[in-house]
């Protein structure tokens, strides 16, 4: 038999010599842990001659809730005087200034925002398309039937179901405007699009903003006009800009633009490859065969379209030397663009 007596002395001076929860938890293990004194003398009560077991029994286990009782005690004990030394000890100086994270956005974000800010006070109103497009829409409506030689001009991803690509330009989304309104029509298409390319200024994946006018008569002087107030408004300077024939598939005639370089004024630098002019996007009136895909009659309408890369223009306005930069998500480089 135990002596209760003993045991209780001994348990509350140890108790009370905890001074950390650590400490107070040996003291626990030591008392009501499986082999702890306690537990074994609770264990062991079936073997005390009968005519003691009784009242030893009630002991013990009276012994027991007062450990319980007094552990958890301390414990809060300790735990109140922890918190009292970790106010004292550690505080905040609430006058020093902070440096807030604030996150920035994307440059692409704030460019791809920019353009349509610029176009939608133009009067065109934002229209979206799906990734995934049909081939039909992407291709065959677009004037670049199959085997037509412009296929190859974007190397395309084809997806794992007949009839569908990732498309390659947003121009597909002229076709679902057209399709699903009537003219006149004035909208732009801002959103990825995906060609098989990759070098220091082409990446698989890139933005593209396209637009599309229909109404009566519309002529490519209403486009060039379009044009060179946006390029004027999206670079910030009187940029020279000139129009230089081309060739798509779904306009016609067709050109490209170019704007005077915005890094060495028009001398011949190594961005503009020394001809003092950039190239920024591509534009053409509508191919008659196009309107007439969609259902509009070429004879009471004509239309307009332009497309440019929101990377370009990002890295021409940013003085930016490689696309991969925006999609390695490198805060050092990202920072810069508050
Ligand atoms: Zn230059």
């Amino acid at each position: 038999m135990m002596d209760i007596k003993e045991v209780e002395s001994e348990l509350s001076k140890e108790v009370a010599r905890a001074e950390t929860l650590t400490e107070l938890q040996k003291v626990k293990a030591k008392y009501l842990g499986k082999s702890g004194i306690i537990s074994q003398a609770i264990a062991s009560i079936k073997d005390i001659p009968q005519e003691e077991r009784r009242e030893y029994g009630q002991r013990v286990n009276r012994l027991k809730e007062y450990a319980e009782e007094l552990i958890r005690g301390k414990e809060e004990e300790i735990k109140r005087s922890e918190l009292q030394r970790k106010l004292s000890e550690e505080w905040f100086d609430l006058s020093v200034p902070l440096e807030p994270a604030v996150g920035t956005l994307h440059p692409i974000t704030q460019t791809l925002r920019r353009i349509k800010g610029i176009l939608v006070s133009m009067g065109f109103s934002v229209m979206e398309g799906p990734e995934i497009e049909l081939e039909e829409y992407n291709f065959d409506l677009l004037n670049i039937p199959k085997e037509h030689p412009a296929r190859d001009m974007q190397d395309t991803f084809y997806v794992n179901r007949e009839g569908y690509l990732l498309r390659t330009h947003t121009s597909p989304v002229q076709i679902r405007a057209m399709l699903s309104q009537k003219p006149p029509i004035y909208m732009v298409a801002p959103g990825r699009v995906y060609r098989r390319d990759d070098d220091p200024t082409h990446s698989p994946m890139f933005h593209q903003v396209e637009g599309l006018a229909v109404d009566e008569e519309l002529s490519f002087g209403h486009m060039k006009h379009t044009l060179e107030n946006f390029l004027r408004e999206f670079f910030e300077v009187e940029v020279p800009v000139r129009f230089r024939a081309s060739y798509f598939p779904f306009t016609e005639p067709s050109a490209e633009v170019d704007i005077g370089c915005v890094i060495c004024k028009g001398e011949g630098c190594r961005v503009c490859k020394e001809t003092g002019w950039l190239e920024v996007m591509g534009c053409g009136m509508v191919h008659p065969a196009v309107l007439e895909n969609c259902g509009i009659d070429p004879e009471v309408y004509q239309g307009f379209a332009f497309g440019m890369g929101v990377e370009r223009l990002a890295m021409l306005y940013f003085g930016i030397d490689n696309i991969k930069l925006f999609f390695e998500n490198d805060l050092r480089f990202l920072r810069q663009f508050l």
